[in-house]
């Protein structure tokens, strides 16, 4: 028998979430990001429910291929790619895009004597410090990269936000500024904005928007959820109560006994823990839902298990739904309890959860 824990994936919370981000971003195509298996809500489901979206945004040339075998037309674009000269084969086989963040995979497109232009993001680091050229170089390395037979004359142009999910943070501002000194006369389609660019960052629009955690729901703006901007959340992680039992004042709860009950109560135990993705993080008073009733983890999650405060809750039985996260229990709020961010959250869902769609 599989476990009891399941992770229910709402298609129409998805659809949602992308005609949200058409309305915010109108005049911008939308490239959805679906690495990491669709911020862990499978990557073949999330990019069905998002057919409609103008590109997708992959972290690996699998992940192209995955959705080229679920015969998605789009362009895909691998974010980090190439990272080996052979890459560059399979992403022609593909029709795959590169995003060209460094010397090293010039080097390999001039060595390239394939001769079928392949389409190229360069990619400015106006900030961020992670992957991208210097600014300065934009000019030269445009120059450069349009003077290939490897590459496709038609160059775009993209730079990541270090800082954007803070809407007064002056470095995003700096980074909007430097892009467009840097780019400007150079010919070619613009890309900038993440989630949180396309929430706080309107000027940062341009062309495209690349966005991941917006289209499951997911906010990283401190102390909002997804849905305080009018997104829907596209994961529920569920399970049920394996056994209530009873425990006396002064007992000690779960690994290294780290909780005490203040007073004789009902302590129940669900079927979920750290492996199937729930953060062993999660402090004592992390909320999750019985039923509809709010109720608390209490003491350490353990693997497959974890241990809940039933006090609120007193006619919880065996069998209860439990709710972790969804919905009516934003992942945001247990994200802060585990001083995580939502995203490794839903990232974090293990194999062994079974998925469901609704
Ligand atoms: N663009 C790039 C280059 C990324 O690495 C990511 C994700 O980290 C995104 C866009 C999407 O970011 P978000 O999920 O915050 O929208």
């Amino acid at each position: 028998m599989s476990r009891t824990a399941l992770a229910t994936i709402h298609l129409g919370a998805l659809r949602h979430n992308l005609a949200r981000i058409r309305e915010r971003a109108s005049g911008a195509r939308v490239m959805a990001v679906v690495k990491a298996d669709g911020y862990g809500h499978g990557l073949e489901r999330v990019a069905r429910a998002l057919d409609e979206a103008d590109a997708f945004g992959v972290a690996s040339i699998a992940d192209g291929l995955r959705l080229r075998a679920a015969g998605h037309r789009q362009r895909i674009v691998v974010l980090s790619g190439p990272d080996a000269p052979a890459d560059l084969a399979e992403l022609r086989r593909l029709g795959l895009e590169a995003v060209i963040h460094h010397d090293s995979q010039i080097e390999w497109l001039v060595a390239d004597r394939d001769g079928r232009p392949l389409r190229v993001w360069l990619k400015l680091d106006t900030g961020m410090h992670r992957l991208g050229f210097a600014p300065e170089r934009a000019v030269e390395v445009h120059a450069r990269l349009r003077a290939l037979p490897a590459v496709h004359p038609e160059i775009a142009l993209m730079t990541h936000f270090a800082a954007s999910d803070e809407f007064d943070n002056a470095l995003t501002a700096q980074q909007i500024a430097r892009f467009a000194d840097a780019t400007r006369g150079l010919a070619g389609e613009r890309a900038l904005a993440n989630s949180a660019g396309v929430l706080g960052w309107p000027q940062a629009h341009g062309d495209w928007v690349r966005v991941g955690g917006l289209l499951y729901g997911l906010s990283v703006v401190e102390g909002k959820c997804g849905a305080d901007f009018g997104f829907r959340p596209a994961m529920t992680l569920s399970t049920r109560l394996i056994a209530v039992n009873r425990i006396r004042k002064g007992e000690r709860v779960g690994y290294a006994a780290t909780w005490e009950a203040p007073e004789d109560m009902p302590l129940g135990v669900a079927a979920i823990g750290y492996g199937d993705g729930y953060p062993r993080s999660a402090a004592a008073g992390t909320p999750v839902l019985v039923g509809e009733h709010r109720a608390a983890i209490v003491g350490r999650v353990s693997m497959d298990l974890v241990t809940i405060d039933l006090r609120e809750v007193p006619a919880a039985r065996v069998g209860d739904a439990v709710t972790l996260w969804g919905p009516a229990l934003p992942v945001e709020t247990v994200a802060a309890h585990a001083g995580t961010i939502s995203y490794e959250l839903t990232c974090g869902v293990t194999r062994r959860v079974l998925f469901a769609e609704d």
